[in-house]
């Protein structure tokens, strides 16, 4: 993409309204519009981003052989009347009458929907395990919307249900879900603490959020620093084998990390005391087991070897993919703006020109640019008649992980400079080599 041909409508001014890092970031990098309270518009930056999270969800679901699918964001009252929740949600749901007065809502959630779905279709074990997922808008009428997209009433969520034949099948389920939310997360760059959590209007027994370590966080956390090391890396996982999947979540769950709904100070204590920390931290996802909650009341069953009747056991697994921009930002940023981590950056790499207009420059930078795009990447040419100075700063706020600058005086030595956005250093090199050494980056990830 060149920038002269873009539509990322930057911001000078740091907008009153955002009280957050994040929130200042995407407003000012043109990422977000806002509509109404809580509800936006994503611009093409914001777009680009949102859609490279939603990527790495779809794969990390794929490779432990979840199925995704789609559901409408309108929902009739009548599934959620068998239920009984449509009278417990209360006013964060957003409730419509159609034209022939039958009623209906903006999905905040969709446990009711694909219990529908899986009783029309799925009778026999068989079928099972299974699990379905989407990634699809939904609507809560927060009290207080705020922080941007972290707390809109649209917001874009990944939810999943798995569908299995007794309660340890579904906590297999529910350990799949933990393996494959932590491999997502990785991949995004951020670390999430698995926390114990409370269930609340869902229900259940089984379930953890996910907290990225952050000042603005809305939640109180209590947890063991070295909690924080954990990672997956590249490990290979198996993720049916139940045992192997068992001991990755244990080894996520055992150290003390809780939020302060659950948090007990007879525990904590027990955290050596130079690793015992007290923070704040933002939701990213959360995974449920509710046993058989909604296939009672719903009659989703099947029939098992024996021939026998058996409600299903579920479980459901939210991501919040929108929120996660936010999160990703006040991970990583610094005072000149965002830092993108690799794994979900809009472009792969910058290009500036550093003298717009002189041949040898306008070529070197064309031929950086096919170069790259001949090995898959997006680059983004900042190709505008400006300042040198406008230019990086605009680099440095949108958060493009490395940048290529290009002048007509290192052109005469035969190079070009690629800087790291995250540590600042340059170096300078054949353009040939910096676009193999860009390539080689974004090949590990
Ligand atoms: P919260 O406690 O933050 O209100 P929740 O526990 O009600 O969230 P879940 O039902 O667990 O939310 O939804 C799954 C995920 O969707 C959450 O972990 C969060 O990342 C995201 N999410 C929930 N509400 C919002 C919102 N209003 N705006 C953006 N993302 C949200
Ligand atoms: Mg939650």
């Amino acid at each position: 993409m060149r920038l002269s041909r873009y539509f990322l409508p930057v911001l000078k001014e740091n907008p009153a309204e955002a009280q957050i890092v994040s929130h200042r970031y995407m407003l000012r990098a043109g990422m977000i519009k806002q509509q109404q309270a809580g509800i936006y518009s994503w611009l093409p930056l914001g777009y680009k981003v949102l859609r490279r999270i939603e990527q790495i969800v779809h794969e990390e679901q794929a490779r432990a052989g979840h199925i995704a699918l789609l559901m409408p964001t309108l929902q009739p009252a009548d599934l959620w009347r068998e239920s009984g929740r449509y009278d417990d949600y209360g006013e964060e749901m957003l409730r419509i009458t159609d034209r022939q007065g039958r009623d209906m809502l903006y999905g905040p959630t969709n446990e009711e929907m694909i219990t529908d779905i899986f009783r029309s279709h799925v009778s026999s074990y068989k079928d099972l395990p299974l699990t379905l997922y989407h990634i699809q808008w939904k609507f809560r009428d927060e009290m207080r919307p705020r922080f941007g997209v972290m707390r809109g009433r649209e917001f874009l969520m990944k939810d999943g249900y798995n569908f299995d034949i007794d309660k340890d099948a579904a906590l297999h389920a529910y350990n799949r879900h933990m393996v494959t939310y932590l491999r997502t997360y990785e991949r995004m760059g951020l670390t999430a603490i698995p926390m114990r959590a409370d269930s609340g209007p869902i229900g259940g027994d089984d379930t953890h959020e996910f907290l990225v370590l952050a000042s603005t966080g809305e939640s109180e956390v209590f947890y063991d620093e070295a909690v924080t090391q954990l990672s997956l890396g590249d490990r290979k996982i198996d993720y049916d084998n139940r045992e192997e999947v068992a001991e990755v979540c244990k080894e996520f769950t055992t150290l003390y990390a809780r939020t302060d709904e659950t948090h007990k100070e007879e525990l904590f204590n027990e955290v050596p005391e130079d690793r015992r920390k007290v923070g704040r931290g933002i939701e990213v996802g959360q995974i449920f087991y509710f046993g058989t909650k909604y296939s009672d009341a719903m009659g989703a069953t099947v029939q098992t070897s024996d021939g026998s009747s058996v409600p299903v056991h579920m479980g459901s697994h939210g991501i919040g993919v929108s929120r996660l921009l936010g999160a990703i930002i006040e991970a990583s940023h610094d005072d000149k703006g965002i830092i993108w981590p690799e794994g979900v950056t809009p472009f792969h790499c910058g290009i500036v020109n550093l003298k717009q207009a002189d041949d040898v420059a306008d070529t070197a930078c064309q031929d950086l640019y096919d170069s790259l795009v001949a090995l898959g990447l997006e680059p983004l040419y900042d190709d505008r008649d400006a300042r040198a100075g406008e230019k990086f700063a605009t680099m440095d706020l949108i958060g493009l992980p490395w940048r290529i600058t290009v002048g007509p005086r290192g052109l005469k030595n035969g190079v070009v400079e690629l800087t790291s956005r995250r540590t600042g250093e340059s170096e300078e090199l054949p353009p040939a080599e910096a676009v193999a050494k860009v390539a080689a980056i974004y090949a590990g990830i």
